[in-house]
């Protein structure tokens, strides 16, 4: 084992393992309780997931609690200009996120050509933006696909309502024709004058 390092030595030697364990017990005991937790459900047993949600949010940072909010989301947000070392944390921001581009584009050439495609489906129907706007555009998802469900299944939708309602409009066209030809016939003299 290598040398310990004096700070090592010193937390042995004080008896800092148990103050620490200690401290954990009282915080888990006494305050975890009253901590708001995360309410998205585990995916390996279907139970309510029990870890702290991240101050502010609803999840875990598992349950993705950590990916930011509000409007601009979707966007890099770069440090304040009224940070001490905000060119490092630019340099590094900016690093990271050419790092991440070029991750996503090796995950792409790996791809089969039936997964690549299903990808850019779903990166074409999932465009990050604003929540009002995604929710829009998800109701008008939504509404498209109810609306060929009933295009290309009328027969199956045949509600009392609906077929009351058909008979009611073949009815009503039907009349409608009718009077539209007696309309036509009044108009056309039998007999012209100059004949
Ligand atoms: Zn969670």
């Amino acid at each position: 084992m290598a040398e310990r390092t004096p700070r090592q030595k010193a937390w042995a030697s004080h008896g800092l393992k148990e103050v620490g364990r200690a401290v954990l017990r009282r915080f888990n005991s006494e305050i975890r309780p009253h901590l708001p937790k995360c309410n998205g459900t585990s995916r390996s047993t279907g139970e309510p997931c029990r870890n702290l949600a991240v101050p502010g949010k609803q999840k875990c940072r598992w349950h993705g609690g950590a990916v930011p909010s509000g409007d601009d989301w979707h966007k890099m947000q770069y440090p304040a200009a009224t940070s001490k070392d905000w060119q490092r944390k630019l340099n590094e921001k900016l690093k990271r996120a050419e790092r991440n581009r070029r991750r996503r584009e090796r995950r792409l050439e790996k791809m089969s050509p039936e997964a690549r495609a299903k990808h850019q489906e779903w990166q074409r129907t999932h465009k990050p933006g604003a929540k009002a706007e995604r929710q829009r555009r998800r109701a008008d998802r939504k509404a498209a696909e109810e609306f060929k469900v009933l295009a290309e299944q009328p027969e199956r939708i045949a509600s009392p309502e609906l077929a009351a309602l058909q008979a009611q409009a073949a009815y009503l066209e039907a009349e409608r024709d009718r009077y539209r030809a007696l309309a036509q016939a009044e108009r056309q003299p039998t007999t012209g004058a100059f004949d």
